[in-house]
């Protein structure tokens, strides 16, 4: 009997998907572009310079081990669901008894092209590394630079959106600019550097607690943030980050953290779309009209009442429910009671030694060192790989210990 799972996409969810079918007695293929796994919530680090890389990306081969999970290379250009058929844009096909969608979503620039075009943004490894790079090379100019309006572009740092990656990447900024300045460029004076946080809702952290909410902006403002809310970026065109409203800051980095969307190959599929261009799906992460078909992450909406969050969580216990449900169909599990996402909770760090923390089930709401601790526990537990785990150990070492950047490189 014919049993072949195909899943698109080796993120959280169809990494998660994948485990859940090793070892039993089905054929998995899973397909990605890239031939790492990301661990996308430290990737801010790896453009504030914190960590390498190679720490945040594992190579799928290394995870995929078991003889009935193969991995393919190749960037998925179509789907043919009536004919359950995959189309690579290397021409090949690839034809699946189960599919397993958890391509995940793509940065939203909401239609505005200058944005798109100039702005820097967090969600693949060449694209923080792009933004370190920008960051350095925008000190390394404003040192040699004479006018004054000149080298205010190359200081000023203004990044769009207030939520978790933006509050993050922000804190980060801001700290690596206290440790680096004063160290490695003495021609530069601290007090010329801002770095902005324009956020388009009244508040920071929609997501979190009034009081972890107003502890934030206690911390953003603290570590020296300009903080503006209600402010939407309008336009960027490389040299002025124009705003709705209190006028447009001169500034060569625009870092977009303002928003997520689907996967653009998701357009293609039957079916309405949800939650900006999500796919609604049942309560075993089934498309409408297609049980062989499963969407699962960042993709997913539900179809019912609940909410379902895009973060990790979600996308790992989406996947590990499709997985049984796809099992119990040829009687290798139990089939399983309709999904229901339970949210583990929120972190965000605010830079060394400081974190805010909920877990609504057990009605925590935490902030400081503890939360910090308990931030750099499950981060560490959560990534990929024995030799990941050990590389992030030892970049936050460095950083810690010795007051350091642990990636000072420029690559252009
Ligand atoms: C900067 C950043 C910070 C984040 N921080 C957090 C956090 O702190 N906590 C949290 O819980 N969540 C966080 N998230 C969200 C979290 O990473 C996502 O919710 C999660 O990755 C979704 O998992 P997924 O499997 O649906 O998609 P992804 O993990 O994005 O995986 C999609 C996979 O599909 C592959 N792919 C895409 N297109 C193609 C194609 N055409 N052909 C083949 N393969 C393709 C990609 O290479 C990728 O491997 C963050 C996201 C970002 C971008």
């Amino acid at each position: 009997m014919n049993r072949h799972i195909v899943i698109l996409g080796s993120g959280f969810a169809g990494l998660a998907a994948a485990k859940a079918l090793a070892d039993k007695d089905v054929t998995v293929s899973v397909v990605d572009s890239k031939n790492y796994h990301l661990f996308q919530p430290l990737l801010y680090q790896v453009a504030s310079g914190d960590l390498d890389a190679e720490a945040v990306a594992t190579p799928i081969r290394r995870i995929l081990k078991k003889r009935n999970l193969r991995f393919i290379l190749s960037t998925v250009s179509g789907l043919n669901l009536d004919r359950r058929i995959v189309h690579m844009e290397d021409g090949t096909d690839l034809s699946y008894d189960k599919l397993m969608i958890a391509l995940g979503s793509s940065t939203n620039f909401h239609g505005k092209t200058g944005i798109a075009h100039h702005a820097y943004h967090l969600k693949g490894l060449p694209e923080a590394e792009a933004l370190r790079s920008q960051i350095l090379l925008a000190l390394e100019r404003a040192s040699r630079c004479q006018d004054l309006g000149e080298r205010q572009s190359w200081l000023s740092f203004v990044i769009a959106g207030g939520g978790t990656t933006g509050v993050e990447f922000c804190c980060a900024l801001l700290e690596l600019f206290r440790i680096l300045l004063p160290r490695d460029y003495p021609e530069l004076d601290p007090t010329e550097v801002s770095v902005h946080i324009l956020q388009g809702e009244s508040v920071l952290l929609p997501g979190f607690d009034p009081s972890l909410r107003a502890y934030t902006k206690i911390r953003l403002n603290a570590l020296g943030a300009q903080i503006r809310l209600e402010t939407h970026v309008e336009d960027f065109d490389g040299l002025t980050v124009q705003c709705n409203r209190g006028g447009s800051i001169f500034s060569r980095t625009l870092v977009w953290a303002a928003g997520v969307m689907p996967h653009p190959l998701v357009v293609t599929l039957p079916g309405e779309k949800v939650h900006g261009g999500r796919i609604p799906v049942n309560d075993h992460m089934q498309l409408s009209g297609y049980p062989d078909v499963f969407v699962l992450g960042d993709l997913a909406a539900s179809g019912g009442m609940e909410d379902w969050p895009q973060v990790a969580p979600f996308a790992i216990q989406s996947a590990r429910h499709a997985a049984q449900v796809v099992l119990s169909t040829w009687n290798l599990a139990r089939a399983p009671t309709p999904f229901r996402y339970r949210d583990p909770g929120s972190m965000v760090v605010l830079g060394r030694y400081d974190a805010v923390c909920q877990i609504p089930r057990w009605n925590v709401k935490w902030h400081g060192r503890g939360a910090w601790m308990l931030w750099l526990f499950v981060h560490l537990y959560s990534i990929v790989g024995t030799r990941n785990r050990a590389l992030t150990l030892l970049d936050w070492g460095t950083d810690y210990l010795f007051h350091s950047a642990v990636v000072e490189l420029i690559r252009r």
